[in-house]
């Protein structure tokens, strides 16, 4: 079968509806243009929160045969590294705590109305790879999962981008261009970071480590706020500050068959609140490490990269491109239009 698991992947966590705030089609309606043959270029900047790194890197070793894309030299030592420095996260126990730490900040810094619905919801992890997240209710109590495979792209995700800023390296599109395609041909595949993909030279830095953990954190600020948003926001119907349900621990065996239903304006007002949750959280940990718009763009350009690796496959199912939003939609609204927004009201945060 066609690649189920990135389907569902692009029904929750990514395929959030932009209908009502871009004129994405309805079902019916012809499908949208096919994506551009050029790769997406990260349509974003790195402006606030410049990594900052010292002393420069080591000298690279003068070949590296074995390596799948051979990294560029630094062009300049990068400036100091003005944040203490976070200890590498390695392994699924220790992501899925990282995510536990991340959505209990972004439960506290919510408003109260909305805390009281959300508190206490149980956060389940699922083993399966395809990459994903949701908000369900069991038994009429809410919960959110996450699954293995989100965790795995995010710290790929985040390890790779740590890397090419730290490094002027292209990690990450050695990443999508090996993994992408394996994930799309089976649910089986693994989203993880293979290994070879990171130059050896570089890959022990432990400043490539601390920077990788906070874009880990970036991705699951957005993901996880988005996620519950649809609680707080009664998508869910099932989130009013009731005591917690069954153990989530029995959840994993419904993950896979869960079939969430699209909806476009909650996924939009999902995506507008959650962001704004964890700009929110990234201003009240200051002066450590600041969530912001930048964990949810880079996750949805990861997601539009698969989509548009769907989208040139004739086998790629109509229905879906009919029915999901592109990726390409929600990056500039969540840039232009709701970060910017946050920027605007809290002017002494720099963006
Ligand atoms: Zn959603």
């Amino acid at each position: 079968m066609y690649a189920p698991g990135v389907l569902r992947t692009l029904a929750t966590v990514a395929c959030l509806s932009l209908t009502a705030l871009a004129g994405c089609p309805s079902p019916g309606t012809p499908p949208p243009q096919p994506p551009p043959a050029q790769p997406p270029q990260a349509p974003y900047a790195y402006p606030q929160q410049p990594p900052t790194y010292y002393p420069p890197p080591q000298q690279q070793p003068q070949q590296q045969p074995q390596q799948p894309q051979q990294p560029q030299q630094p062009q300049q030592p990068p400036p100091p590294f003005q944040r203490p420095l976070l200890p590498p996260l390695i392994g699924s126990a220790a992501m899925q705590q990282e995510v536990r730490t991340v959505l209990a900040e972004l439960v506290q810094n919510l408003g109260a109305s909305q805390k009281a619905r959300v508190q206490g919801i149980p956060l389940v992890f699922d083993p399966g790879l395809e990459v994903n997240a949701f908000a369900g209710c069991e038994k009429g109590a809410p919960f959110l999962a996450g699954t293995e495979g989100f965790l795995l792209a995010a710290d790929a995700i985040a390890q790779t981008k740590a890397t090419d800023e730290m490094f002027g390296t292209q990690t990450y599109d050695a990443y999508c261009k090996l993994v992408i395609p394996q994930i799309l041909r089976s649910e089986k595949a693994s989203p993880g970071l293979p290994a070879g993909i990171i130059p050896q030279n570089v890959g022990g830095d432990p400043r490539r480590w601390s920077r990788a953990r906070e874009l880990f954190q970036d991705i699951v600020a957005f993901t996880f706020g988005h996620e519950l948003a649809h609680h707080y926001l009664n998508h869910t119907g099932c989130a009013n500050g009731q005591p917690p349900g069954p153990n989530p621990a029995v959840i994993g065996n419904l993950l896979n068959s869960l079939i969430p239903i699209t909806n476009q304006p909650n996924e939009a007002a999902a995506d507008s609140s959650g962001a704004i949750n964890a700009l929110d959280t990234g201003a009240a940990r200051l002066p450590a490490y600041r969530y912001s718009e930048r964990g949810g763009l880079l996750l949805l350009e990861f997601f539009a990269r698969l989509e548009q690796a769907m989208g040139v496959n004739p086998l790629s199912p109509v229905v879906f491109l009919q029915s999901h939003p592109n990726p390409q939609l929600r990056i500039p609204i969540l840039r232009d239009v709701i970060a910017a927004g946050w920027y605007r009201a809290h002017p002494q945060i720099a963006r």
